[in-house]
Order: structure tokens, then C-alpha cells, then sequence
């Protein structure tokens, strides 16, 4: 599967608690030629979310299983736990000259650049600041003690990534992040 086809791809990364899901849910509703990629994972399904609409969740061995087969165009252990994107939807999605959207972390974001270098676009959302995410998350209220640990502590490692990509919004305030997004969305469709 290569940069060949007709279609495109904006990947969203940002760490945890930024407010990318947020974003996400009213750039859908905005461009609903826009299809989402639904990715695997190992983690816990939290209550809000439903299998198949949010992640495929799957257990660790079989997300092995399909390691070994290369079924993944790309994967990573994000906060410990195994996240993926199959290859089969989206190499069908592009050769139909589809739009598609990514949720990814930097890792998954560079490999999906890697592959479509021409394809990709990449938007990085940043927190205002590092009190501000781990106010978010903690609000959330989805996260153990340890995985809100784990994630503010790759989240400065994140940070520091902000300016590598396509794009970098800063979410502060709501509105005002997804004007920009919204234009930002706009302006890579329209290319
Ligand atoms: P992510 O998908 O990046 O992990 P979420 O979209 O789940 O982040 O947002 C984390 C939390 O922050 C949610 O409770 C969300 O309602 C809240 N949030 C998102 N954007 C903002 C913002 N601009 N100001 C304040 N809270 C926000
Ligand atoms: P969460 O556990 O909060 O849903 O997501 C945590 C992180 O995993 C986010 O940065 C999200 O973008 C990233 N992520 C979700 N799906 C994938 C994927 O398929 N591949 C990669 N590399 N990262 C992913």
C-alpha cells in the first residue's frame, strides 16, 4: 500500500487529555465526508465507549496474533498498552479515494507520514499547558492513579514533539481551537 491512490488522511495526535476526542467528535459532525479510523487496542474499554465504534478491543494475544500476520500498517505500546491501525479498511478506504482521519500518537503519526508522505497531513494538538492536561484528565475521571501517572509522564515527552508536524493548534479555550481546527481541516481537503 503506498502514496499511489487517490484518497487522504489527516492523523490528529496530541497526548492524553489534550482534548482531541473533543475536537474529533465536531470535526466528524463538520465533514462528514471524513471517515474515521477505527483503531485496535489492548485497554480496558472505559464505560463510555462501545467496541467496534470506538476501538476494536481485543485481548493482548490476539493483537500478537495479528503482530505476527502484518495485519497492522502501524503499531505501538501507548501507555502500556498495545494500539493499532488495520491495514485492510484503510488501503480499501484510500483506493476508493476516501478521506480518512487519524487518532494517533507520535509514533503511529511518524509511520502513517513515513507511508503517505504525500497523503498525510498531521495536526498536533497541545495542552496551554502542563497543570491545564493534568487538570483535564483528572476531570475526566477514566484514569487509575497509575495510568494518569504514566500517561502526564509520556505527555512531556509528547510536548516536546509539537512543532515536528504539519500543524500545531493550541486547544485553550474550546471555540476558539476548533475555529482553527475546522480551518486548518478545510484548507488540507480542499488541496
Ligand atoms: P483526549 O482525547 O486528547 O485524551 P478528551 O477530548 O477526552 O482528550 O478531553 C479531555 C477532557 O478535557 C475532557 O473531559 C474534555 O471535556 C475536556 N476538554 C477538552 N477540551 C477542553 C478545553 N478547551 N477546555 C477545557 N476542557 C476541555
Ligand atoms: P486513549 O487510550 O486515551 O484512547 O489513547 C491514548 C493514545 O493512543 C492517544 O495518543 C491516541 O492518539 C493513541 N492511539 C489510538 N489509536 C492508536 C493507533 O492505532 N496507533 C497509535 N500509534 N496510537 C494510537
Amino acid at each position: 500500500m503506498g502514496d499511489d491512490c487517490t484518497g487522504k488522511i489527516v492523523v490528529i495526535i496530541g497526548p492524553s487529555g489534550t482534548g482531541k476526542s473533543t475536537l474529533i467528535q465536531r470535526v466528524k459532525e463538520q465533514f462528514p465526508q471524513l471517515i474515521e479510523s477505527i483503531s485496535y487496542t489492548t485497554r480496558p474499554r472505559r464505560p463510555s465507549e462501545t467496541d467496534g465504534v470506538h476501538y476494536f478491543f481485543i485481548s493482548k494475544t490476539e493483537f500478537e496474533e495479528m503482530i505476527e500476520a502484518g495485519e497492522f500498517l502501524e503499531w505501538a505500546k501507548v501507555h502500556d498498552d498495545y494500539k493499532g491501525t488495520g491495514k485492510g479498511f484503510v488501503q480499501k478506504k484510500l483506493e476508493e479515494g476516501k478521506y480518512l482521519l487519524f487518532d494517533l500518537d507520535v509514533q503511529g503519526a511518524d509511520s502513517i507520514k513515513e507511508a503517505f508522505p504525500e497523503k498525510a497531513e498531521a495536526i498536533f494538538i497541545a495542552p496551554p499547558s502542563l497543570e491545564e492536561l493534568e487538570k483535564r484528565l483528572k476531570n475526566r475521571g477514566t484514569e487509575s492513579e497509575k495510568s494518569l501517572e504514566i500517561r502526564l509522564s509520556n505527555s512531556k515527552k509528547e510536548i516536546l514533539r509539537k512543532d515536528d508536524y504539519d500543524y500545531c493548534i493550541i486547544n485553550d479555550e474550546l471555540e476558539r481551537a476548533y475555529t482553527e481546527l475546522e480551518a486548518t481541516v478545510r484548507s488540507i481537503l480542499d488541496s
